[in-house]
């Protein structure tokens, strides 16, 4: 199977308790892809400005992420500025300057319009709903947002939820979207919008999963070295859709390996700051951080 995946390419400045980067790469859509593209590279769609520098495009095409679908517009890119505090659990968004992002249109090349796996990285929900209407008979359709879009636009969400089949959510935007404090409500009132499947990470505390009357519970790793929480969410996706697409299996019991494989590639991911983990990941390095994963779970 084929990913497609929409959402934003950002130049991000991050401050954690342990150090700080200014207009680093950043965005939804980049950390998915990077994630992704160890496992299955995906097709991105998205936008960037003139000021977008060359070398981070030529380092998504290093990774094999398919290109042909990024726009370059007048003007300039999207930005994100947030800050962590100590325990890392909570980023809170200092700045975001959508930019190229107010005028554009998703629009999927013909060869992007067949994959069987569509996903929806956090990006304004309407424009979600338009990569949705383009894609023609998709098996699966995944979607990821954050509270900047539960705020502003909570209606439009809601709808688009309703074409959906796998949402992404963490704890925290589950809680403030269905206005349930416990998580086991929380998701059911998701799954009467529309997903059947929840994918509901909890930070550094793990990943559940919601599948139908199903619940699968995935360990948090307890690592040494976390420096930037950013893109955790969306490193999850990639490794939990990446494995799917490389697999070929939606069933339960092959989303909970994906399940395992999002974890992996986001504990990766919060290693350093902006992609530079991914920057000198090895493809064993991802298998022994699995089977570190199942020794966790394992009694
Ligand atoms: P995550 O930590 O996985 O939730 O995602 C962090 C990424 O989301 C950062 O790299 C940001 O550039 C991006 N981001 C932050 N705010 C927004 C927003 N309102 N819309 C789309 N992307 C955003």
């Amino acid at each position: 199977m084929q990913i497609l995946v929409v959402g934003s390419i950002a130049l991000d400045s991050v401050e954690t308790p342990f150090g700080k980067i200014e207009e680093g790469l950043g965005g939804s859509a980049t950390h998915f892809s990077t994630s992704a593209s160890f496992l299955s590279p995906p097709y991105l769609v998205g936008v960037v400005g003139q000021d977008f520098p060359q070398q981070h495009l030529d380092f998504l095409a290093s990774r094999g992420v398919h290109l042909e679908g990024l726009q370059k517009k007048e003007g300039k890119t999207f930005r994100w500025k947030g800050r962590y505090e100590f325990d890392l659990n909570t980023a809170h968004t200092l700045d975001t300057q959508l930019n190229v992002f107010l005028s554009f249109y998703p629009e999927l090349p013909s060869s992007y319009r067949n994959k069987e796996i569509v996903f929806l990285a956090n990006i304004d929900p309407e424009l979600q709903m338009k990569v949705i209407e383009q894609a023609q008979n998709p098996k699966l359709i995944a979607l990821d947002t954050m509270n900047f879009w539960i705020s502003s636009k909570k209606e439009a969400l809601i709808k688009t939820l309703n074409k959906v089949n796998l949402m992404f959510i963490n704890e925290g935007e589950a809680r403030e979207l269905t206005g349930e404090s416990n998580l086991v409500k929380a998701a059911r009132k998701i799954r009467s919008w529309g997903p059947q499947t929840i994918a509901l990470k909890r930070g550094e505390y793990g990943a559940l999963l919601f599948h139908g009357d199903e619940i699968f519970s995935a360990p948090g790793l307890p690592l040494e070295e976390i420096k930037d929480p950013t893109g955790a969410g969306d490193s999850f996706a990639g490794g939990f859709l990446g494995y799917l697409a490389k697999s070929g299996d939606l069933s339960f019991n092959n989303l909970k390996k994906a399940t395992i494989y999002g974890s992996v590639m986001a504990s990766f991911n919060v290693e350093d700051f902006s992609l530079d983990r991914f920057r000198r990941l090895k493809n064993e390095e991802i298998e022994m951080r699995y089977q570190e994963f199942m020794k966790l779970a394992h009694f």
